[in-house]
């Protein structure tokens, strides 16, 4: 992995405490569970990085990772743990919409989904805050391991198909950060990002 120079910077929990650095950020998105924080982790190549979390749904705060050279990675708050009371869910709603929307430090998103559970109708809230600022989204099908061959080939395609019409900036991979699969891939994309 290339992003081995990775370092907690900082973590948010209210829009007015964003840090205002001027740096390059590409944020992680996903349902609580999803596979999100093992997806940063892998990318990073560090075992216990991004907090794994025991109890879905419980951080709802934004972390902020350094990787030098003014450049960030960005994991936003899991959603759509049913236990979380409204109000959070309402705080969850209110600050991602507004990073997502707002955040010109942001370049692009990467949107993580359980290959057997994807584009939830929260995954589609997520796409279509994003959809505005017409800025690219990349999205991990994690836990291919988990099908067999053709049946995570079937599902990539199935993806590609549903956001070809409504999410045409949308690129989709397969992803296991069991075993590794589509990492160099994942790297690309994101090098690609913040050096464009
Ligand atoms: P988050 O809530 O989205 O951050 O999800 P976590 O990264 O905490 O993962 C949720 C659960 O899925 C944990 O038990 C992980 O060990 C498991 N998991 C995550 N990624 C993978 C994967 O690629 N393959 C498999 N088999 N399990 C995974």
């Amino acid at each position: 992995p290339l992003f081995k120079n990775a370092e907690f910077y900082t973590t948010v929990n209210h829009l007015r405490d964003l840090p205002d650095a001027t740096g390059v950020e590409i944020a992680f998105a996903g349902r609580s569970n999803a596979g999100k924080s093992s997806a940063i982790n892998t990318l990073v190549g560090r075992s216990r990085f991004a907090f794994v979390s025991k109890t879905p749904g419980r951080t709802q705060h934004i972390n902020y990772f350094q990787l030098g050279d003014g450049r960030y990675m960005v994991d936003l708050p899991g959603y759509g743990y049913a236990k979380v009371p409204l109000a959070i869910r309402q705080h969850w709603a209110h600050l991602l919409s507004t990073y997502l929307q707002t955040r010109t430090q942001l370049y692009g998103m990467v949107l993580i989904m359980d290959i057997r559970h994807p584009l939830t109708e929260l995954d589609r809230q997520m796409l279509t805050w994003f959809a505005q600022t017409q800025k690219p989204v990349h999205i991990l099908l994690t836990k291919a391991d988990k099908l067999s061959r053709s049946k995570a080939m079937a599902a990539l395609n199935s993806v590609r198909r549903l956001l070809a019409s409504d999410y045409p900036h949308c690129t989709v991979q397969t992803f296991s950060s069991l075993t590794a699969e589509g990492v160099e891939d994942a790297i690309q994309i994101l090098q690609n990002w913040f050096e464009a």
